[in-house]
């Protein structure tokens, strides 16, 4: 039960814009689609394409087949990378495997690959912010492995120790929280004062956008749903963002089912965003949900406008089931003579 003031009629969702797909995903998402058009299913999709259990589901039945490494798919056919981005290594794994590539990599965490190669060879010590185990991380530490190490927030900093404190520099994952990484950077600069930073921000416009607006919002919100995956680290970070605002709670949900009734008791004010790699149809259902339970008043807080977008991969433009085969017969003709 709510208090005396929660009347229906004063209930309210403040939507976050920007929310949702950014142009890495949409990217992504949109290369899967047209691979399954232009060549025919199956196509392979090294790790989900991005952390969205909803657009994994969506493709799968459209005839794309998700492996989590390269040697799972049969010599001779297509593997898309995902997202995230992988270490040179798996390139090298899906030509020892004859397969044709296609990479849809966002071209941001590109340009962090990028700096870390240039760094790497300029010989510097390159301290990574990022979390264990995610998949960008393990892709970006894949380009100089010598020459990265991982800090995996603030209380990592204590262990960790460089060739010359001089030549320092870090980069960071692309869907950190802004406020917490900066937390990491303080800390490292107390360590080696010498430290130097990546020539442009690494954590994207998307997540920056992304955590601005859930700020606004969940400072006036009771309660903020984030829809998004458990395994999307920026929508997690959503979550962390929304609750430091100052809303009382916030939840991370894949679909509207799984919204308890609980949560909206004595709500009058329910923030609702979602991750970057959320269609917002899901977003469209959880609002339906709360417009059944009297949240019918939507108001817009928009906090940044985004025009970006990203051509295709430029592999869908080859024919890759001709060179898929024609990798196939170069290894059964090598043996034929
Ligand atoms: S969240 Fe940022 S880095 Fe990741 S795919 Fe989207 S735009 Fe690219």
């Amino acid at each position: 039960m709510g208090p005396m003031t929660d009347s229906p009629g004063r209930r309210r969702v403040l939507l976050a814009s920007p929310r949702g797909y950014c142009a890495g995903v949409d990217r992504a998402v949109i290369a899967v689609e047209k691979a399954l058009e232009q060549y025919g299913a199956p196509i392979y999709v090294r790790h989900e394409i991005v952390h969205n259990k909803y657009v994994v589901q969506t493709l799968e039945k459209k005839g794309a087949i998700f492996v989590e490494q390269t040697d799972e798919v049969p010599p001779g056919n297509i593997v898309m990378f995902s997202a995230h981005g992988v270490a040179p290594t798996v390139h090298d794994e899906a030509k020892a495997g004859r397969l044709a590539t296609i990479d849809a990599t966002c071209p941001l965490v590109t340009k962090v690959h990028k700096e870390a190669v240039r760094f790497a060879d300029e010989d510097y010590d390159i301290l990574l912010i990022g979390h264990e185990g995610h998949e960008e991380v393990i892709g970006t530490s894949g380009e100089a492995p010598d020459h990265i190490q991982l800090v995996d927030g603030p209380e990592d900093v204590a262990k960790v120790e460089v060739r010359d404190p001089s030549k320092v520099v870090w980069l960071s994952q692309t869907t950190l929280s802004v406020d917490e990484t900066m937390e990491t950077v303080g800390a490292l600069k107390e360590k080696f004062p010498q430290l130097i930073s990546p020539p442009s921000d690494d954590i994207c416009y998307a997540t920056q956008n992304r955590q601005l607006a859930v700020k606004e919002m969940g400072a006036e919100s009771d309660l903020v749903i984030v829809v998004g995956s458990r395994n999307s680290s920026n929508s997690k970070r959503l979550v962390e963002v929304a609750k430091l605002a100052g809303a009382s709670a916030a939840y991370l949900v894949d679909f509207a089912d799984e919204i308890e009734e609980s949560w909206l008791e004595g709500v009058t004010t329910v923030g609702v965003t979602s991750g970057a790699s959320v269609p917002d149809v899901l977003v469209e259902q959880v609002l339906e949900y709360l417009s059944q339970r009297g949240f019918e008043d939507v108001e817009i807080v928009k906090a940044a406008e985004e025009s970006i977008t990203f051509s295709l991969p430029k592999e869908l433009r080859r024919d890759l089931r001709e060179e898929a085969a024609a990798l196939v017969a170069e290894r059964t003709g090598g043996t034929r003579g």
